[in-house]
């Protein structure tokens, strides 16, 4: 059998297999989870790396972007060699469970970990890390007392002062479907025209973009995800940690219903060859020690309940959390297209 391992990897899988007891190093046979990722390779692969060491199980992962992952797992249909697909938007995850791409998982382990609103009621996927789509502003432009939740942003005192990126982008969606859910289409639809009135240009690039047009005075506010803030600040690039220096972070929606919430998730495949150990990996990714890295690694905050965020995020304050079950952000996905397409948002 061959492992492609470091040799970092090979001395802590020897003293992995040196400590396990006999019964379960017995086990660790040619047999390996194949992981279809569409997280960054360096946000996972130490931890799978460690999953590794202490299992035996050796874990490939094939990495990329999040739709295309989805339609290769499709065409591949039951061939499949994917164990476990992991996603960094419920919506996706949503969507493999339609296609019946995923299969249900009982594990008491995972249900005590992640709190019911951020996995499928039938074990079909997990939330792993919890991402928050909040405000950045200018604070020399913009006072936080005139900032409170998203529908102030249709407010016309905003008129040509926000930035935020295309409609097309998942994040963007899944928000709208949020608002959907929570709202209703009428609330939601208003709240869209008044909204795309006050962008500042058309909206182009990514989150990190949104951020440095901030800080360069293109616009006043921008809608991202805090974990990209959090990115810059620890940049090795010295103009992005500059650009993310000058802006501040402001929790939206915390006299409401909290802030916007998506997760990063896994589920084990349909196809799965080995879904025991693709179980195995979900529960030790959800496990204490695992939460805190997999959280820290992208700067998003853990789902497992009563673990602290990195010291940068405890910066930012505590935050109350929109409670919605994280499927309704896929269930409603189509109608936050349409809906953000008849407001004109790009
Ligand atoms: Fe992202």
């Amino acid at each position: 059998m061959f492992y492609r391992l470091r040799g970092a990897a090979i001395v802590r899988l020897l003293v992995a297999l040196l400590v396990l007891p006999p019964a379960l190093s017995a086990c660790s046979g040619p047999e390996a989870v194949n992981v279809y990722s569409a997280r960054q390779e360096a946000l996972i692969k130490p931890l799978l790396d460690r999953f590794s060491a202490e299992t035996g199980i050796a874990v490939n992962l094939v990495t990329g972007d999040g739709d295309a992952l989805l339609a290769r797992l499709r065409n591949e249909g039951l061939n499949s060699p994917a164990d476990l697909l992991l996603t960094s938007d419920a919506g996706n995850l949503y969507r493999a469970q339609q296609a019946d791409l995923l299969q249900a998982v009982t594990s008491p382990a995972l249900e005590a970990a992640v709190p019911v609103h951020l996995r499928s009621d039938e074990g079909f996927w997990f939330g792993l890390s919890l991402r928050a789509r909040v405000l950045v502003y200018a604070p020399d432009r913009v006072d936080p007392g005139a900032l409170s939740d998203y529908a102030a942003l249709a407010d016309p005192v905003w008129r040509q002062r926000i930035c935020v990126r295309s409609s097309s982008n998942i994040y963007n969606q899944s928000m709208v479907a949020g608002m959907l859910a929570t709202q209703g289409a009428e609330a939601t639809e208003d709240w869209l025209e008044g909204f795309v009135a006050n962008f500042a240009r058309p909206p182009q690039g990514g989150d990190r973009d949104q951020i440095k047009a901030v800080a360069s005075g293109q616009c006043d506010v921008a809608l991202v995800n805090s974990y990209y803030l959090g990115g810059m600040l620890r940049s090795d690039n010295a103009e992005e940690r500059a650009a993310a220096e000058q802006v501040r972070l402001f929790w939206p929606n915390q006299a409401g219903r909290g802030v916007h919430i998506n997760i990063s998730g896994a589920g084990v495949t349909r196809s799965a060859a080995h879904p025991e150990k693709a179980r195995q990996l979900i529960e030790f990714l959800l496990r204490e020690d695992s939460q805190q890295w997999y959280a820290e690694a992208n700067n998003e905050y853990p789902v497992r309940p009563g673990i602290a965020p990195s010291t940068l995020l405890q910066s930012w304050g505590e935050f109350r959390a929109d409670p919605l079950q994280v499927s309704e952000l896929g269930r409603l996905n189509a109608a936050a297209v349409m809906a953000m397409d008849r407001a004109n948002w790009k």
